[in-house]
């Protein structure tokens, strides 16, 4: 078998590693990066639109923004997922095309990505040409897969993005009885320092804190990925508004976050057990919380920014790469009594990073902001910790290669050094290929 790096390599985003025998060639995800600029995965059109098969980890645009461009350029074969991943896919290819109009994309090619899916239910076997496919659960977001491939003679495990750690919305990757010869693992927080609290310690503090600024009238923001971390965040504070622990403000959700919520209440077979039996059989339905508020008009975010009410906002762009989150900011950010709250990954080079790491003048939309408002972080990661990282390598048996991907530099290098001690560990280059 042999495996080729096209991007993710010493950074997080533009995932795609193309996974080849003498017959076939099988892309494993399609990702674009974004940071101050977008960047798309290195590989030449017409190797992408000659490979006979793409599997998709998760519905995360660094792994499934590249679709259309593969298809535009003549590709006509399928695209492997689960099936919340082909929806939340569609959901979040579609809003991208729409803001961000990327170029060489054309409109077949957006419809016949769409007429290609191939929706595939987890532990079930396929195949394309001669190498066997099977999608687990890697606990990270709906309907996200690990990725266990075999041509008969190699085997490999690709974990996408994943999460060993329960939460509200999953129970953790499945590690159970997986043999793997070679394993390419993410390693978002591959640092030996990045060892985080339990989710339920981190939302208790969370939580103090919103009550504090909620308290002083103040309205608290909570820019979120439309899919994963704001569900978990919404699933959370139903939880500490059911129990009293949360006053019952209005909790307004702006952005995508509203039509991927209604794609987990009808996928949430997929999801763990507890929510399952909240949701199918009870007839309270946590993702309809009296308390939550979409989000629908100008108008209503307005009169939202105007108000002088306490309130929460949880809003889109994860990551402060555009989205409502800035319309709110540039509006709320003056006043010291407000507060953002972050709570997932901020990649490299975006102005969440940037923010998290202390920027308080910064520029929304071409124009100054000063943040006076208050700035937090709580780890309600949904990416395996370290420690996280650590259990996959060692519970997958037979192993002997480890390709270490999905990480700035340094975390890769860092659980490079973990793996290293027993197996041959790699961080590939962009655009390397290894035979294993
Ligand atoms: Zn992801
Ligand atoms: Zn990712």
């Amino acid at each position: 078998m042999e495996i080729s790096f096209f991007g993710a390599a010493g950074e997080v985003g533009r995932s795609c590693i193309m996974i080849s025998t003498n017959k076939t060639r099988v892309l494993l995800d399609a990702g674009v990066k974004f940071g101050k600029h977008e960047e798309y995965p290195q590989v030449e059109d017409n190797v992408a639109k000659k490979v006979d098969g793409i599997v998709l980890s998760h519905a995360h645009l660094d792994h499934s923004g590249y679709l259309p461009h593969i298809y535009s350029t003549g590709y006509g074969g399928d695209v492997y997922a689960t099936k919340p991943t082909l929806e939340l896919t569609t959901v979040l290819i579609s809003d991208y095309m729409h803001l961000s109009a990327p170029q060489n994309v054309t409109k077949n090619g957006l419809k016949s990505f769409m007429a290609h899916y191939k929706a595939k239910e987890y532990q079930s076997e396929f195949s394309i040409g001669d190498m066997r496919f099977r999608l687990i659960p890697a606990g990270h977001i709906l309907g996200s897969a690990m990725v266990h491939i075999t041509d008969g003679r190699t085997s490999l495990l690709y974990t996408g993005d994943t999460n060993v750690a329960k939460t509200k919305l999953f129970d953790g990757a499945d590690l159970k009885n997986i043999n793997a010869d070679t394993l390419i693992t993410e390693s978002t927080y591959g640092l030996a320092t990045d060892v985080f609290q339990k989710e339920k310690d981190a939302a208790k503090l969370m939580i103090a804190s919103i009550k504090d600024t909620l308290r002083q009238g103040g309205k608290v923001v909570v820019p979120s990925f439309a899919v994963g971390r704001a569900q978990e965040v919404l699933l959370l504070f139903d939880d500490y508004l059911n129990s009293g622990i949360l006053p019952k403000v209005p909790i307004y959700i702006d952005g995508m976050i509203n039509k991927a919520m209604r794609i987990h209440r009808h996928n949430v077979i997929y999801c763990r057990k507890e929510l399952q039996s909240k949701i199918l059989m009870s007839d309270y339905d946590p993702f309809k919380n009296k308390n939550f508020i979409a989000v629908e008009s100008k108008a209503q975010r307005a009169k939202i920014t105007n108000s002088d009410e306490a309130s929460i906002i949880v809003t889109t762009s994860g990551m402060l790469s555009g989205g409502p989150v800035f319309y709110y900011l540039p509006r709320l950010a003056g006043n010291p009594v407000n507060k953002m709250i972050m709570v997932g990954y901020q990649a490299e080079g975006t102005l969440g990073r940037d923010i998290q790491e202390g920027a308080r003048k910064i520029e929304i939309d071409h124009r100054p902001v000063e943040l006076k408002m208050k700035v937090e972080t709580y780890h309600l990661s949904a990416h395996a910790d370290r420690p996280g990282l650590e259990s996959i390598i060692s519970k997958v048996n037979g192993l002997e290669n480890v390709f270490i991907v999905h990480g700035e530099k340094s975390k890769s290098e860092s659980l490079k050094e973990y793996a290293a001690k027993r197996f041959n560990a790699n961080v590939p280059a962009i655009k390397s290929a290894y035979t294993v």
